[in-house]
């Protein structure tokens, strides 16, 4: 029986301001649990705090609206006690970089076979516009009228340096190409971060102009670190697609596999 991405809504409506890119994170996320007919019994949804992580309300699988920046500890929980559920977390860039950030790094590590979608929009929005860690260090704030002078993060590069197995980069203006990232993520047996740049019309009306400036990564996923790096940064934040995507060992409660050290070695030769 072929499905639908409504089929996957739930009858909660989204509270988000009208126009918010996380409406089309939700499109993306449900039409790839269409595609791949995921068994809403046998999947979860983790959130932490914030406008973004509202988002597992919206969807009709299992869900968890957990405390700030924990979404993370609670989804490892889960998907050890159960290593059968497909687990997908959901976070914002205050959420998984700051308040979660620890925990960012450790899940890229242990590389749990599991998805993170982080709906970047380089503000706290829920709590109305403060800097996030994403936040370009001069955009003038309420709370930073001069800005924060602060170097931003670059996720999806700390992500790759972390451990994580599979690293993507969407644009919440471009859904269908989303979809298929999620879905690549989503079917990727590690762990899969998704860093999804969603636009906060509210407090950032400026992201609207994403649009015009987000483009394709014009070269194929790589299993290779250092290759994978090199795009990363030698591409502008704008540029989406699948970085990398690697085979590596997936931490289980019984095969707790242990990386080898020559493959270590080899992946971080300059
Ligand atoms: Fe979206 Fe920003 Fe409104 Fe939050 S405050 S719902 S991120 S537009
Ligand atoms: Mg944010």
């Amino acid at each position: 029986m072929t499905a639908f991405a409504n089929d996957y809504k739930s009858d909660i409506h989204p509270v988000w301001c009208p126009g918010c890119g996380h409406f089309m994170v939700l499109r993306a996320l449900t039409q790839s649990l269409a595609w791949l007919e995921l068994d809403k019994n046998s999947t979860a949804i983790f959130s932490g705090i914030g406008c973004s992580s509202r988002l597992p309300a919206y969807v009709d699988t299992y869900g968890f609206h957990g405390l700030h920046g924990r979404a993370l500890p609670l989804a490892t929980g889960a998907k050890l006690a159960h290593p059968e559920l497909n687990v997908i977390v959901v976070s914002g860039d205050g959420d998984a970089y700051a308040i979660g950030g620890n925990h960012f790094l450790h899940a890229c590590r242990r590389n749990l076979d599991m998805t993170l979608i982080v709906m970047d929009n380089a503000v706290y929005g829920m709590t109305k516009g403060q800097p996030s860690p994403t936040t370009e260090p001069d955009w003038k704030s309420k709370l930073a009228p001069q800005g924060t002078h602060l170097r931003p993060f670059k996720p999806a590069a700390m992500a790759l340096s972390a451990g994580a197995s599979f690293v993507a980069r969407g644009f919440a203006g471009n859904p269908a190409e989303l979809s298929k990232l999620i879905t690549a993520g989503i079917q990727h047996r590690g762990f899969s971060f998704i860093e999804v740049l969603s636009p906060c019309v509210t407090f950032r009306p400026e992201e609207l102009n994403w649009r015009h400036e987000a483009e394709p990564l014009d070269a194929p996923p790589t299993d290779d670190l250092c290759t994978a790096m090199h795009n990363l940064l030698n591409h502008h934040h704008l540029t989406t697609g699948i970085y990398y995507q690697a085979d590596l060992p997936v931490w289980t409660p019984d095969t707790a596999e242990p990386v080898p050290l020559q493959q270590l070695e080899e992946d971080f030769q300059p």
